[in-house]
């Protein structure tokens, strides 16, 4: 898994939760992967460039086997394998929701991400969520819905701003609409920021399982 955990920052250069491979418990049992000796290769799309991760996992009861190879830049792959246990709980009414147990810490989590040469929980990766940093994008629709109640106009995004209000000097109402005008912008490039980064991570989510043909180097 040569250069994964590579992206996925937020701005103040933490590890995001939405930037790395992740294995999700229900999923992974909804799909079989879990079953009793089931023996599936789970892979992920990654980037144009460099191909995503692929996992061979071994089903069971208690647990399942993840083997795979992973590098360090252009260091030589190395095989890796890592037995992760599983829990399973009863649900309410009926079915039983499964968990991992993260090979590191042991909490009960639904999701484990491959930050690292290990697939841990959130915590033992140090992971953040995207969300948890204010996005500039809400900074500015903030300054904007101030600047337009100033105005008395509807709070919005792209309306028309005026007739100037009775008794403001008109400067003053050029200098407010002229700042309306730079913050609308700066929500506007957020919301490109986010679309780019949702358009990534959907691919990057869409996990894959198939027969496909192991590489033939993929050991090495
Ligand atoms: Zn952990």
């Amino acid at each position: 898994m040569g250069g994964m955990g590579s992206g996925g920052h937020n701005s103040k250069g933490r590890r995001t939760v939405e930037g790395q491979y992740r294995l999700d418990a229900s999923d992974l049992k909804r799909r079989g992967l879990t079953r009793n000796g089931s023996v599936s290769h789970l892979y992920w799309k990654g980037s144009d460039t460099a191909p995503g991760p692929s996992l061979k996992v071994v089903g069971g009861e208690n647990a399942i086997t993840l083997s795979y190879a992973w590098r360090r830049g252009d260091d030589l792959w190395q095989k890796h394998e890592e037995r992760v246990g599983l829990h399973h709980h009863a649900r309410q009414f009926g079915g039983c929701e499964t968990y991992f147990l993260c090979p590191k810490c042991a909490r009960t989590v639904k999701r484990l991400y491959g930050g690292g040469v290990r697939y841990l929980c959130r915590t033992c990766h140090g992971l953040v969520h995207a969300s948890t940093q204010e996005r500039p994008g809400s900074r500015a629709t903030r300054k904007n819905q101030k600047l337009r109640r100033r105005l008395g106009v509807e709070i919005g995004l792209g309306d028309w701003i005026g007739p100037k209000p009775k008794g403001m000097h008109r400067k003053t109402f050029e200098e407010i609409s002229a700042r309306i005008h730079a913050a609308e912008s700066e929500v506007y490039d957020d919301m490109l920021v986010l679309l780019n980064r949702m358009q990534r991570t959907t691919e990057r989510r869409s996990a894959r399982i198939g027969v496909r043909e192991r590489p033939k180097d993929f050991w090495r």
